[in-house]
């Protein structure tokens, strides 16, 4: 733990500079390929995993269409937007049996869909995790193997980290992410580039919960509840610590957004 300690405080600056670099939002539901829009919980079909292991890769999900063109962009996507109050939560760094699966029975009580920036490793280890994620409807994105500072890496080492990464969640999930979070919010040119290449957008955060510093379940409701907005994306993390707090936190926040008319979603992404 005192490594990656270590290793958040010298990522500061970098979370620092991803912060100030303005508000970014996705573009509307007519935006061009590449947008973004935030989708109901019917938009995105679950996917019954276990089917998907009995039928050959070549039967299922829609026809091969040509390979999708991701835009290389700049600075991560920050926001979201939608009709009506739509906000979308993310938790980071897992899967983790202790804490992921009481994060996943939450939103499946109100019936919500997330979104978990998963690491390689942690997934590898987690398979069942994915699928339940898969089969409730949730998102899973990319948030490398080994949670590295990429600014710090070669391109050839951020390649491996993600490319690997989205290997196993293909593997575990039963699709390739679309997504995908930088460590610490430590982007370069080179996560962004090759981000695109493997066909994932950069999704950042509007709301940082600092969940990880343990402040307290209450000093998490209270940044949820504060920072709550349409078009907000919330930061947590259902891994890399004792997450019991984020845990009691959503069960305590979740139902009081619902409560207060915002729609908990998922973004999705259009092609032209
Ligand atoms: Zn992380």
């Amino acid at each position: 733990m005192l490594t990656r300690r270590r290793v958040l405080i010298a990522g500061a600056g970098a979370v620092g500079a991803a912060a100030t670099a303005g508000v970014l939002t996705v573009a509307t539901e007519d935006g061009p390929a590449g947008s973004v829009t935030t989708a109901g919980p019917q938009a995105r079909r679950p996917l019954n995993s276990s089917a998907y292991r009995l039928q050959p890769l070549t039967g299922y999900g829609p026809p091969q269409a040509a390979p999708r063109r991701t835009l290389v962009r700049r600075e991560p996507l920050l926001r979201v937007s939608g009709r009506g109050r739509a906000m979308v939560l993310t938790f980071d760094d897992g899967p983790d049996p202790r804490w992921t699966p009481a994060i996943l029975d939450t939103l499946a009580r109100y019936d919500v869909r997330a979104m978990f920036f998963v690491c390689g490793g942690m997934a590898a280890d987690n398979r069942e995790l994915l699928a339940r994620m898969a089969d409730e409807g949730h998102i899973v994105g990319n948030h490398t193997w080994s949670h590295p500072l990429l600014t710090r890496l070669t391109r050839r080492q951020i390649r491996s980290e993600m490319a690997r990464t989205c290997e196993v969640i293909e593997d575990a999930y039963g699709e390739r992410p679309e997504w995908f979070r930088a460590p610490y919010g430590a982007w370069n040119r080179a996560a962004f580039q090759i981000g695109a290449e493997l066909g994932m957008e950069p999704l950042a955060w509007t709301v940082d919960t600092l969940d990880w510093t343990s402040p307290g379940a209450r000093s998490i409701v209270e940044r949820v509840e504060d920072g709550a907005a349409p078009g907000v994306v919330v930061l947590s993390h259902d891994a890399g610590g004792n997450r019991s707090q984020s845990v009691r936190a959503l069960r305590r926040y979740l139902p009081e957004l619902l409560d207060s008319g915002y729609h908990v979603t998922v973004p999705r992404r259009h092609y032209a």
